[in-house]
């Protein structure tokens, strides 16, 4: 087999490389990213690849262009559907091309190691590029080594980006995490907090956020499995907790609130309101609605909260997903109700 493997960067490149050669698959690395923005940006990642293949003696071919102005051209009227209109495609167009045209009898693209990315329609889209072109499209699910990849690339001290590549991703990236916030009391701050602090077991750290999360949600198991996607926001006083929220990404259009909860002496301050505030905040510019799961007593606090348009219910929920009998109150949990919060309406503060 003659591997062509699209690369969009050294640290996704990692595992992807190192999980192949446990296959016996020797892959030729392929830089084509005409995506990433600006110039220093592009040239530190490109760099990182190089020194990177280099120094693990893999082949690599560096296709140069930095398309800024072509792809700004191509995506600026709808730049909601960027990725999957646009940025994949030319991407593994281009790889499939270079495949042909050199003898390659397959391709594939460690964008599939990323849990960021929208991985069925990057699977689609090999599939289809790989039909027009006669070849293979060699597809892998890598993420579940995404974190051991990071892991390893930062401990190489390879260069690690902060945003996906376009300016448009920089700019969610940026002015997201900085928007307006609630007005906090002095000594109290929003912070968003690495999920590997909390996954990993060696972390002292992990107690005192895991230890939160399970009064709202009392399976680890089920914490562990949203924690790998999840985004995870702490509200902070000084060197303690107070509050601590959990979101996933459910689509383009929506994200949910996975878990949510306020540490006791910090209860009925309304803190929890100022997280899911800024959690609004901070979700807006990306996202059209968030979704809540909630028990039935919890209800009224969540609508209050602007979670007003009910969704669905999942029958026997807490019934058929934990091991044991889970009790709000004086509340036996059986079914789980849905609402969401339209992220685009204008709230009075
Ligand atoms: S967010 Fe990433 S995948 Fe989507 S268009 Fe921008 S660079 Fe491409």
């Amino acid at each position: 087999m003659k591997l062509l493997l699209h690369t969009c960067c050294a640290p996704c490149s990692v595992y992807c490389i190192k999980s192949l050669r446990g296959e016996d698959i020797e892959p030729t690395v392929y830089w084509y990213n005409p995506n990433i923005h600006p110039y220093m940006e592009y040239k530190a990642r490109r760099d990182a690849l190089k020194q990177y293949t280099e120094s693990i003696g893999v082949q690599a071919i560096f296709e140069e262009d930095y398309g800024l102005r072509e792809f700004c051209k191509n995506v600026i009227n709808d730049l909601e559907n960027r990725c999957s209109k646009y940025c994949y495609k030319i991407r593994l167009e281009q790889t499939a091309k270079f495949a042909k045209e050199n003898g390659y009898d397959t391709f594939s693209t460690t964008l599939l190691i990323s849990p960021y990315q929208q991985h069925e329609v990057l699977k689609q889209l090999g599939e289809e590029v790989a039909k027009k072109y006669d070849l293979t499209f060699l597809y892998r699910d890598f993420r579940p080594g995404f974190r051991e990849g990071q892991k390893e690339a930062r401990e190489l001290g390879l260069y690690m980006q902060k945003y996906c590549g376009c300016v448009f991703s920089e700019e969610q990236i940026f002015i997201t995490r900085t928007n307006t916030k609630p007005n906090l009391p002095e000594g109290f701050e929003f912070l968003p907090v690495k999920r590997n602090i909390i996954i990993n077991k060696e972390k002292n750290d992990k107690n005192q956020y895991i230890g939160l999360l399970l009064e709202a949600d009392p399976s680890e198991k089920m914490i562990e499995k949203y924690l790998i996607d999840g985004e995870v926001f702490v509200l902070r006083y000084k060197d303690d907790v107070a509050c601590i929220a959990v979101v996933t990404k459910l689509d383009n259009d929506t994200v949910e609130l996975k878990n949510i909860v306020t540490k006791e002496e910090f209860r009925g301050k309304g803190y929890a309101k100022k997280m899911i505030k800024y959690l609004a905040d901070n979700y807006k510019q990306r996202y059209k609605k968030m979704l809540v799961g909630t028990t039935e007593n919890n209800i009224p606090f969540y609508v209050k909260q602007g979670f007003d348009r009910y969704e669905k219910t999942i029958k026997n929920f807490f019934i058929d997903n934990y091991d044991k009998e889970i009790w709000d109150e004086d509340l036996k949990c059986t079914d789980i109700y849905y609402y969401s919060k339209n992220l685009k309406k204008k709230e009075n503060s």
